[in-house]
């Protein structure tokens, strides 16, 4: 009797293991992609035909394969990126065990066209069913290209298993979502039959998860972070308000750069957002966890989705401590971040019960305003002196008793009711005062603006009206230059992005926290750039943590602040005139941003008391 024990041939063998690793075309998409991403690829594109039924390509511009190494990538065990069994537990990405290509190439007919940047020619090669068909020379781009034709041509059980095509291409989308996910920096786009699925750009985390998820949870989640010696989490969480009531949904763990699932880790999320949310409902999230790779083992499961922490049990508990630091941090201390809030810093309102009091002026009996008029039209300085000293203890300490600042001390019935009263019949003639004061006359006396304050309340008010409306500043390009930025600043910059846009700034990221500028506000100069940008990011920070006010409010004030005009600065008559008229114009113009007065008002009649009349 002759043996009957036989070796399959290797086709069948390659086919038989394929079924480890490709169960459907979203499979193909998440090897091709994964070999893309560890090419080193900035610009992966995907293109599927018949949800993937009959092409799956994934065009990359990484660093391509020289001739021997593009075929030896379908061998099985053919990897570049371990060297001997050790590696294993080293290297920082997923147990590579160089079976994708092969068990791919078992299952399709592929066409890989693969150049190294440094070859003037690149490599065509054909596959089928694991049978070598052709390699030849071929013009190509740099980077790889594979296509992966009628999937499961040669294993018509698996074909008919497929689901409908929406339901393929919904796996396909899924997968390309994890890779793409996590790999904010690398541009991706998606074709499919020909037409446009998505186009991203590279971006930070949070921007990838708003373009490729959801637009509008720019606002909706918060981030979260902790890190130790041996690992670091990072990456965002819904509000508790934005649970769902569908199960694993937008639930993402990425491990080293890798979507993952881990149900431990899912339950130290849940279980902490468990009394903030209703039963039945499921919180977000996006959570990067970087860990020493050798305290890890990924070879559990073939598409290595599912991995095993050697101190699961500490992971578990500096996740919820996180989850639970990022609530007190965003959520309770700050509930109302959201844009309709009311700043606490316009102080008008708190002014509201202040007692009416009757302007008196106290003056001084060795002060004569026309000492010296003889020689010149401006009193002299000296003369001036007690007068301004006065008028700078008024501005300074806010003290009302002699004279008039602000609507809540007006005379009603001599001024009229509007909030517009104090500037009724406001004269067209101004002067300016020590390069700081603005004075001109309105119907009961003499108004005194601070020229400052005044410029800087009518900014304010500009670019809140103008960013509420969602216009763009006018802007100034400039030569790029980068900013380097804390984690916490970059994450405000991250959820500012429009807000900054619509101030006038254009930037891209590169990396966690280092920023392009390209644009500037047209108000500053580009010289002041990246201290301004610092300065408007740390007081965004400080406006957060002590106060729950608009972003666009906070941006506002600060540039505002920056921007506005100086004391000390000399005004031509027409300017002056501008900012009297716009200050009138103010919805708040008692007060400057930070509750100071704007101006004084000198009653005549009290004037007149002073001439002893
Ligand atoms: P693994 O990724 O586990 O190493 P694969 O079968 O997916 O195994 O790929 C085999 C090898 O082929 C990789 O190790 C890599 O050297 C090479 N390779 C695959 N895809 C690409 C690509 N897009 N660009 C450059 N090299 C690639
Ligand atoms: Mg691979």
């Amino acid at each position: 009797m002759s043996d009957i024990v036989k070796l399959l041939p290797e086709s069948v063998a390659n086919q038989i293991a394929a079924g480890e690793v490709v169960q459907r075309p979203a499979s193909v998409v998440k090897e091709l992609m994964e070999n893309s991403v560890d090419a080193g690829a900035t610009k992966i594109k995907l293109v599927i035909k018949d949800a993937g039924r009959l092409l799956i390509q994934v065009i990359d511009n990484g660093c391509g394969m020289s001739e021997t190494d593009a075929r030896m990538s379908f061998e099985r065990h053919a990897t570049s990126k371990l060297r001997n069994a050790d590696d294993l537990f080293k290297i920082n990405t997923f147990g590579f065990r160089g079976e994708a290509l092969a068990s791919i190439a078992a299952i399709a007919q592929v066409v890989m066209k693969t150049r190294r940047k440094e070859d003037e020619v690149g490599t065509a090669i054909t596959i089928e069913g694991s049978k070598f068909v052709s390699q030849e020379m071929c013009t190509c781009d740099y980077g790889t290209s594979i296509s992966v034709k009628n999937i499961f041509y040669n294993v018509p059980a698996r074909r008919s298993f497929l689901k409908s095509n929406t339901q393929e291409l919904k796996h396909i989308m899924e997968e390309f979502t994890k890779v793409a996910l996590i790999n904010p920096h690398i541009s991706f786009s998606m074709y499919n039959n020909d037409s446009v699925v998505t186009e991203l750009m590279s971006e930070s985390f949070k921007q990838r998860i708003m373009n490729l998820v959801n637009k509008s949870y720019s606002n909706k989640i918060i981030p979260v972070e902790a890190a130790t010696d041996t690992v670091r989490i990072s990456g965002f969480i819904g509000k508790p308000e934005t649970a769902k009531k569908t199960k694993n949904t937008d639930q993402y763990f990425f491990v080293n750069g890798r979507y993952v699932k881990h149900p431990y880790l899912k339950h130290a999320i849940e279980s902490t957002y468990q009394e903030l949310i209703p039963a039945d409902t499921y919180p977000m999230y996006f959570v990067k966890i970087d860990i020493n790779p050798e305290l890890i083992d990924v070879n559990i499961h073939p598409t290595k989705t599912e991995i095993n922490f050697q101190d699961a049990h500490i992971i578990y508990a500096i996740l919820k401590s996180a989850v639970k630091h990022s609530f007190g941090q965003y959520s309770m201390e700050v509930p109302s971040l959201d844009l309709d809030a009311e700043p606490s810093f316009i102080m008008t309102n708190a002014d509201e019960n202040r007692p009416i009091v009757q302007p008196k002026i106290k003056y001084d009996a060795n002060y004569n305003p026309f000492n010296g008029l003889n020689n010149q039209r401006q009193p002299a300085n000296e003369d001036w002196k007690s007068f301004y000293n006065e008028i700078n203890t008024r501005f300074d300490h806010s003290q009302n008793e002699h004279i008039t600042f602000g609507d809540k001390q007006t005379d009603n019935a001599t001024l009229g009711d509007e909030p517009t009263g104090l500037f009724t019949d406001m004269g067209t003639e101004f002067i300016q005062s020590r390069n700081q004061y603005i004075i001109g006359t309105v119907k009961n006396g003499i108004i005194i603006i601070d020229q400052a304050r005044a410029d800087e309340r009518i900014k304010y008010e500009k670019l809140v009206a103008q960013m509420e409306k969602g216009e763009t500043a006018a802007q100034t390009d400039m030569f790029p230059e980068t900013i380097t930025l804390s984690y916490d600043e970059s994450i405000i910059l991250d959820e500012s992005k429009d807000e900054f846009e619509k101030l006038g700034f254009k930037f891209g990221k590169m990396g966690q926290s280092n920023y392009v500028i390209n644009a500037h506000p047209a108000d500053i100069t580009t010289d002041e750039i990246k201290s301004f940008f610092e300065d408007v990011l740390t007081n965004i920070k400080h406006e957060y943590s002590n106060k729950s006010v608009s972003r666009i409010k906070a941006i506002a004030k600060v540039t505002a602040k920056k921007t506005g005009l100086k004391s000390g600065k000399k005004l031509f008559v027409e300017e002056m005139r501008q900012i009297a008229q716009s200050l009138s114009q103010c919805s708040v113009k008692d007060t400057d941003l930070d509750g100071n007065p704007i101006y004084v008002i000198i009653d005549m009649d009290a004037v007149s008391k002073m001439f002893n009349n």
